[in-house]
């Protein structure tokens, strides 16, 4: 467990109490804080193993805000209409997350690094990615924040380590003092409007990770779109310390099996510059680009048959992350549709003649119906993603990929991303 002594004696109220929730809870009481906690489902109003002693359930509406040293929530919940986060605000109480807790916790820390990687497409691949070059070179490493387990259920790394953070904006909306050792930005198009005012609200939070870094500390920066090169311009005086990574860098990709399109091209370069950044040697950076087994659920072929690629791209929720999906085949049965984010597909466009025919499912059947008709060569409004799994599949001829890249959320049909995509998987292997 990773735990900070400034903890000690000091009152929190916790609000979610979901693995990172509960992983809260217990951190800062093993580091001596009282705990006020409070989750709207009573199955997770559970004490904590050891030193359950320390948290009171409650619910944080009636509680005095003013007696509470923080408020730490959950990124789930959305702090722009959440009442109790205006309230604290109001009352002057920090609004937290669990990442700034680890942060606090650093002083107490072995020596290590700190990797803090954000962006609205790619983070997860490019966490994973350079976790394992950072993990191939024998340096010990961590992965935290949005991918794998709570940060603060962790042990604490041997001194010489790499913490390699995946930073959603909501998780730097609740992050005050992260000084990363390197601060990566991927990219930043429309995505969670919902939780913003606006989009330049969504890249104010993403700047943020740079605003909280030392300037001597390492920024890499993809440059492909505006607001990113602007975040990157307004950096310039850091200069060697800040590494600009340009769009459509043409590159050999063909010894990188799971690194495969132009988006991971991006990826990879931004994980090449981190561990340069870090100290990384060459053979070992060259040596674990090679050898890295890609995310599930990210342009992941599950199945061929008969000649026909079965490829699950489940996580491509926006069109910003289904366009590089579109670019990496050539005849693609598309399976798309969800809950949509935005009412058009204008950014898969310019990859709409490598589409052989669209099968539309869920919430968006209707809408992306209308917004394909006559700009694919076949579309179908097939409802349910298994009756578009079983018409794409008689369609398609050998060398097709069928591939499920939705544009759109999940939640329409399915409880997240990971059950849509093994939803696809099934309903392939229940093929004829
Ligand atoms: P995140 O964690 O930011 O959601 P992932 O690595 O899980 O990112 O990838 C999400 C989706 O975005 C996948 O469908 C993937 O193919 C696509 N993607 C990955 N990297 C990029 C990138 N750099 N630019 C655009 N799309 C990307």
């Amino acid at each position: 467990m990773i735990v900070a002594r400034a903890w000690a004696g000091k009152r929190y109220a916790v609000l979610g109490l979901a693995r990172s929730g509960s992983a809260t809870v217990s951190a800062l009481l093993a580091g001596g804080a009282t705990v006020v906690a409070w989750d709207s489902d009573p199955n997770k109003r559970v004490h904590p193993r050891e030193g359950g002693g320390g948290v009171e359930f409650a619910d944080l509406d009636t509680v005095d805000l003013t007696s509470i040293d923080a408020l730490v929530v959950s990124p789930g919940v959305p702090l722009n209409t959440h009442p109790l986060a205006a309230k604290a605000r109001a009352d002057g109480v920090p609004v937290i997350g669990d990442i700034e807790l680890f942060a606090e916790a650093r002083v107490d820390l072995p020596l290590h690094k700190v990797v803090g990687i954000t962006g609205t497409n790619g983070k997860s691949t490019t966490t994973a990615l350079v976790h394992h070059i950072v993990r191939t070179a024998g340096i010990p490493s961590l992965m935290g924040g949005n991918i794998g387990l709570p940060i603060l259920a962790a042990a604490p790394l041997p001194a010489g380590g790499v913490y390699v953070l995946e930073l959603s904006s909501y998780q730097l909306d609740l992050t005050l003092t992260l000084d990363c050792d390197v601060a990566v930005l991927l990219n930043v198009t429309p995505d969670h409007l919902d939780r913003y005012d606006g989009f330049d609200a969504y890249a104010e939070s993403k700047a943020r990770l740079f605003a909280m870094q030392s300037p001597t500390n390492e920024a890499v920066i993809a440059i492909g779109d505006s607001p990113s090169a602007a975040i990157a311009r307004s950096l310039s005086a850091r200069g060697e310390h800040l590494s600009k990574i340009a769009p459509g860098i043409c590159m050999d990709q063909s010894r990188w099996p799971a690194l495969q399109g132009p988006h991971n091209a991006q990826n990879a370069l931004a994980a090449i510059a981190v561990a340069r950044a870090l100290g990384v040697p060459e053979t070992a950076i060259d040596r674990g680009l090679e050898t890295f087994i890609g995310l599930p659920h990210r342009m992941e072929t599950v199945a061929t048959r008969h000649g026909v690629r079965f490829v699950d791209d489940s996580k491509a929720t926006n069109p910003e992350s289904t366009a590089p999906a579109l670019a990496a085949f050539e005849r693609v049965h598309w399976i798309a549709g969800g809950r949509a984010k935005g009412d058009d597909l204008d950014a898969c466009a310019a990859y709409f003649d490598r589409v052989v025919a669209a099968y539309t499912i869920g919430e968006a059947a209707a809408s992306f119906f209308d917004l394909l008709k006559g700009r694919v060569p076949a579309v179908e409004r097939a409802g349910d993603l298994a009756t578009a799994v079983a018409h794409a599949a008689s369609a398609a001829r050998p060398g097709d990929v069928v591939l499920l890249s939705p544009a759109a959320a999940s939640f329409d049909q399915f409880t997240d991303y990971v059950a849509r995509g093994l939803a696809f998987r099934t309903a392939v292997e229940a093929l004829p």
